[in-house]
């Protein structure tokens, strides 16, 4: 354990992605840092989810860092698709690589972040009595690890195992022979129930939302583009910075409104046979701007699931109706669809008999009970800003976060907090984070805020605060942006709606990665616009 106020330059919070790549950044300055994560393991989120089928649906080739030319030339991957074991070994690698691990304290999670104004430092508190004092607090939390509950009551008195997917046992678990219970289809509900299908002699399935899945046509990895893209990683890398989504794919030029119905259906089963997250969604200009535009799409992937569920009722279930196609996190899948083809997969639509409590022997609904040995709890997690409202931090003045975002999450580029100087989020609500290859967008954060560490060394300036303005004026834009779109009509987890009582707000900049690296890139070229240093 440290000792009592040790002071550090910096302390980064997380060991995911984003904490273990800031951390790299720093010790290169020569800078004094400590990681806190909550986990056993470096990781985040390919440490937590451990279930069976989770997978990453970004391609291998375009989920990892780009920082070291060494590094993506000697690194591997085995899949089109990585799955979390692989991917969880890939950061075990760069982390041991960069010798990581001597700065990162495990199992050990923040639970407090106030900046003392008469120093101009942050004292972090852990629950394992940690009091470290630092000049710079760097976020790096997660936009997708703090896992979320069912909204009923009862779990605590079910008398089987349950699991959740995010925070998924170290060792298997074995659905052999068990009546099993999922409760959520969204994307990890989606991954993980064709795996306890061939397991459970007998599973259900409660979902609240259908969700639009394209298949993923996963494999082994295609050497051919192995060797394709590690001749020309760079130029790869710099369209993917440019790129909407962090994904390089060719930009649509024309609505989806002017083109035939036969060559509209050609696009998309082209898309469709391609087995790639946007591949229909980017075929055309205006498909998550116009509703009707957006149909087309929508209409194509229900034929998809009548195609595969062969009972025309359980496929009428499935079908994604009622939000626009996109606008909840679209998912790539492996065999979910056909496994509502098996006897022993039964599907139970919430929308028909509302879910009323968890019981001591099953899941009770308006319609009857369901009895099972184990649950699986695939609810997902309060997104964005669960993990840090999970923190007590306090700014200037001492106002908290939790106060400051009670009617939503006001950023200064999704980097950083009017009232809360020299703290730093990564991938925070206000910039594309969960609407990108999210890798794309963490070593994009990280780099801003490490080079604007290099400007305040060099300047001389020991604190940097973005200013209420600028603060405002960023928010309103984020806001604007997401309403010429169709985001807001859906019940997601980017609006908050999963979790009850959460200001609904879309929280994920919709203007795109490239778009936004410029604007960052604007700010700092112009001596850090919006922020007062001194
Ligand atoms: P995380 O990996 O979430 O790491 C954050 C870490 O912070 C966690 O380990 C957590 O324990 C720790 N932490 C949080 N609060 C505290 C605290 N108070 N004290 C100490 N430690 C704390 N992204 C994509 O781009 N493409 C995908 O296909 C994709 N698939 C995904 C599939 C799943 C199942 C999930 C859950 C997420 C997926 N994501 C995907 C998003 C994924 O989270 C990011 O790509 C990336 O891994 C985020 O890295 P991170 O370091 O920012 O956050």
């Amino acid at each position: 354990m440290a000792s009592a106020a040790e002071e550090l330059d910096a302390v980064v919070v997380g060991a995911g992605f984003s904490g273990l790549y800031m951390l790299h950044k720093l010790q290169e300055k020569g800078l004094s840092v400590k990681v806190f994560e909550a986990g056993a393991e470096i990781g985040g989120t390919w440490y937590w989810n451990k279930y069976p089928g989770a997978r990453c649906d970004v391609e291998s080739m375009d989920y990892s860092y780009s920082f070291d030319p060494e590094l993506e030339q000697e690194w591997d991957w085995t899949e089109k698709y990585p799955s979390q074991p692989e991917i969880l070994s890939y950061l075990q690698h760069v982390a041991d690589r960069y010798d990581l691990r001597k700065d990162v304290v495990l199992r050990t999670r923040v639970t407090q972040a106030s900046f003392d104004e008469s120093t101009s430092r942050w004292t972090v508190r852990t629950d394992q009595g940690h009091e470290v004092s630092a000049k710079y607090c760097i976020m790096a939390t997660g936009c997708l690890s703090k896992p979320k509950f069912p909204e009923v009551p009862g779990l605590d008195t079910f008398s089987g195992p349950w699991y959740h997917t995010g925070l998924w046992p170290d060792s298997a678990v074995d659905f052999s022979g068990q009546r099993v219970g999922v409760i959520g289809t969204g994307s990890s509900g989606i991954q993980v129930i064709p795996f306890v299908a061939d397991q459970a002699a007998d599973l259900t399935v409660f979902q609240r939302t259908p969700n639009y899945v394209l298949s993923s046509f996963n494999g082994p990895i295609d050497q051919d583009r192995v060797a394709a893209t590690k001749a020309n990683y760079r130029q790869a890398r710099e369209a993917a910075r440019q790129s909407i989504f962090g994904i390089a794919v060719d930009m649509p030029t024309k609505s989806a409104l002017e083109v035939s119905d036969e060559e509209r259906r050609e696009v998309y089963q082209k898309g469709w046979e391609r087995g790639h997250l946007n591949a229909i969604i980017q075929a055309y200009t205006d498909l998550i701007f116009n509703e009707e535009s957006n149909e087309t799409a929508a209409e194509f992937i229900r034929e998809q699931v009548r195609a595969k569920v062969t009972d025309p009722a359980t496929a009428a279930k499935l079908e994604p109706r009622g939000y626009p196609y996109g606008t909840k996190r679209p998912c790539l899948d492996t065999r979910y669809y056909e496994t509502f083809n098996r006897e022993s997969v039964h599907l139970v639509d919430l929308r028909e008999e509302a879910l009323i409590e968890i019981t001591e022997t099953g899941v009770r609904t308006t319609a009857g009970e369901y009895a099972f040995d184990t649950l699986v709890i695939a609810t997902g997690f309060d997104a964005m800003t669960g993990a840090l409202l999970g923190i007590d931090i306090t700014g200037k003045g001492g106002v908290s976060l939790s106060k400051k975002w009670q009617d939503g999450p006001d950023t200064y580029l999704g980097l950083a907090l009017s009232g809360f100087p020299n703290l730093f989020m990564i991938t925070g609500p206000g910039s594309p984070s969960v609407l990108s290859n999210m890798v794309v967008s963490i070593e994009q954060h990280v780099e801003w805020i490490s080079d604007l560490i290099d400007h305040m060394t060099a300047n001389g300036h020991s604190v940097v605060e973005a200013e209420a303005t600028a603060e405002k004026e960023w928010t309103d834009h984020v806001r604007a942006v997401g309403d010429m779109t169709l985001f807001p009509k859906a019940d997601s987890y980017y609006v908050g709606a999963n979790v009850p009582g959460k200001a609904r707000v879309l929280m994920p900049y919709v203007g795109g990665v490239g778009g936004y690296r410029q604007r960052c890139d604007e700010v700092a070229s112009a001596g850090y616009a919006g922020f007062a240093m001194r």
